[in-house]
């Protein structure tokens, strides 16, 4: 791979040894795109190009799938103990954990996050791979006695070769959700991440071939979704796709897989509601909800882009929150003080400006609402967008409804628990929900009926690796999460054998005693 030596300048941070070209890696060798085709990758801070990508196509899909499937029917991964796979996961973990640094800086550089938010990612991630390492080990299946007459048993195997497609927000964080399962399952896999943000999946291949994972088990196709992503979507030698990304996408892919009747797995968009009730902890709504949907950029599935607040401390919420969003620290994603970094690429960029207009048009504009009035000096650039704070936001406006993925907040009032669930419960999206009051029954109750695929009760977004993680309605389809995900990853083949006599009725025979059963 080709890398830079680009030294720290006054208005960008560069990262030392910097990637200039990206290349496929394929059955162990990184590679170039069959017909040489790139794409230029952008940094956020000066939307300026600083490496290109190898942008793969049908052909190169076809490469990678072609030493996934031979690893998997000839290779050794799939026929390990668990143990020795396990060996070999807690390996890449320690590896991903060796490259804290180093990713950190990496995923700042092409995402635009913090870096104080980038930090910790790679914890997060080994943290995936050690859990699968458990679990496999761990792992058990059923077996039913029938006594004197049956015995059955679960015969588990790894399906095949994988087509994992992921989004560009913590893309690093996000792929680890999918490689530690599949690949602690036994499957070998193809990876397609995300075009805005392809630099920190380039230190994969490094981790694995480190860690001793045998060569192509784990494959890379950089390039777009509707060429590198379809072309693994359609290919009849993957059984399997799991995709995270917009549910828009997941309904082309959904369709797509239907001609092959894949197993799909599915996490898709959000606009998850945060419900504010009066008798809540007033300073901890607050500092929790402002978290919610400004971390990360607000680039964040889980977001609680909508926060519903009870009537009688409607005003005073509106006016604390929006004086503290005021107050957020935006700016250079290096500088370990700043809150809100630069938005990913100059396209989201625009979408995400489209909704704060249309959010103008809709609702009352407390605060932000177009680029911070101080930008980073020489990063004038850069996709900057102040936290923006609506309220006395309508049910039916675009901005309650839409997913916007940046930092732009939609708060709305209500007066009963009925209009709180109706409203929580009124868009397409399903993903998360997160409940603040000091009555415990009426948090239960609100959880129970909520449709969301995962609440947090006067908390955010921390989650035991165990627990399922996934949306419903136009959220997601299916769960991932501890032993769902293995699930996922492998067929359960049922194996049946009869004790004894085995009783069949004699079909064909004209002796009367034939039908005595
Ligand atoms: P996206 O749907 O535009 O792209 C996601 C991935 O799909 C990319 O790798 C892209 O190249 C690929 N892709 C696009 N079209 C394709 C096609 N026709 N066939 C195959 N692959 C295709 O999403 P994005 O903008 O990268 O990510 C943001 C979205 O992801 C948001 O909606 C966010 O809520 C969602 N997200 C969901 C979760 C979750 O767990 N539910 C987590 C993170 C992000």
């Amino acid at each position: 791979m080709e890398t830079s030596t680009s030294p720290v300048t006054a208005a960008h941070f560069v990262p030392q040894d910097l990637p200039t070209h990206l290349q496929h890696y394929i059955g162990g060798s990184f590679v170039d795109s069959v017909g040489g085709e790139t794409f230029e990758v952008l940094d956020p801070v000066s939307n300026q190009p600083y490496c290109t990508a190898a942008a793969g196509r049908q052909a190169d899909v076809d490469a990678a799938v072609a030493a996934a499937k031979e690893a998997f029917d000839n290779g050794p991964w799939p026929h390990m103990l668990p143990r020795q796979r396990a060996r070999v996961l807690n390996r890449i973990a320690d590896a991903v954990e060796a490259q804290e640094d180093r990713l950190a800086e990496m995923e700042t550089f092409d995402t635009g996050l913090p870096i104080s938010q980038s930090r910790g990612q790679a914890q997060r991630a080994a943290e995936n791979f050690r859990f699968f390492a458990d679990l496999i080990v761990a792992q058990h299946d059923n077996a039913f006695k029938v006594p004197g007459s049956q015995l059955n048993y679960v015969n588990r195997k790894p399906i095949g070769v994988a087509g994992l497609i992921t989004p560009w927000n913590t893309p690093f964080m996000l792929e680890s959700w999918k490689l530690a399962p599949a690949i602690a399952s036994g499957c070998t896999v193809v990876l397609k991440p995300a075009e805005f943000t392809p630099l920190s999946a380039s230190l994969w291949a490094g981790i694995f071939e480190e860690a001793g994972l045998p060569a192509g088990v784990f494959n890379l196709v950089n390039g777009f979704g509707e060429s590198a992503g379809d072309a693994l979507v359609k290919h009849p030698d993957v059984p399997l796709i799991s995709f995270t990304g917009e549910s828009t996408t997941g309904q082309v892919i959904y369709a797509n897989c239907a001609a092959h009747l894949k197993g799909m797995s599915m996490e898709l968009g959000g606009k998850s509601p945060a419900i504010v009730f009066a008798d809540a902890d007033f300073d901890a709504a607050i500092d929790s909800t402002l978290f919610g949907v400004f971390s990360l950029n607000g680039e964040r599935c889980t977001a609680g882009s909508r926060i519903l607040v009870q009537r009688e401390i409607y005003d005073r919420f509106c006016e604390v929150y929006a004086a503290r969003a005021k107050t957020i620290t935006v700016g250079d994603p290096h500088d370990p003080e700043t809150q809100v970094g630069a938005l990913v690429h100059p396209e989201h960029y625009e979408k995400v400006m489209g909704y704060v207009e249309i959010g103008k048009s809709e609702a009352r504009l407390l605060a932000g609402g177009g680029r911070p009035e101080t930008l980073p000096a020489g990063q004038e650039n850069g996709s900057y967008v102040a936290p923006t704070v609506f309220a006395d936001v309508a049910a039916d406006a675009r901005i309650f409804q839409e997913e916007i993925f940046g930092p732009v907040v939609a708060i709305t009032p209500f007066d009963t628990d009925e209009e709180a669930l109706e409203l929580a419960n009124n868009t397409r999206y399903g993903l998360a929900a997160y409940v603040w009051t000091s009555d415990l029954q009426r948090a239960h109750t609100f959880a129970q009926n909520v449709e969301a695929g995962m609440v947090w009760l006067n908390s955010h977004n921390v989650r035991d690796l165990r627990s399922p993680f996934g949306g419903v309605k136009a959220s997601g389809l299916g769960q991932e999460g501890g032993y769902r995900s293995i699930d996922f990853y492998t067929d359960q083949q049922a194996v049946h054998i009869t004790l004894g006599d085995v009783h069949t009725p004699k079909f064909g025979r004209d002796d009367a005693a034939a039908t005595d059963y």
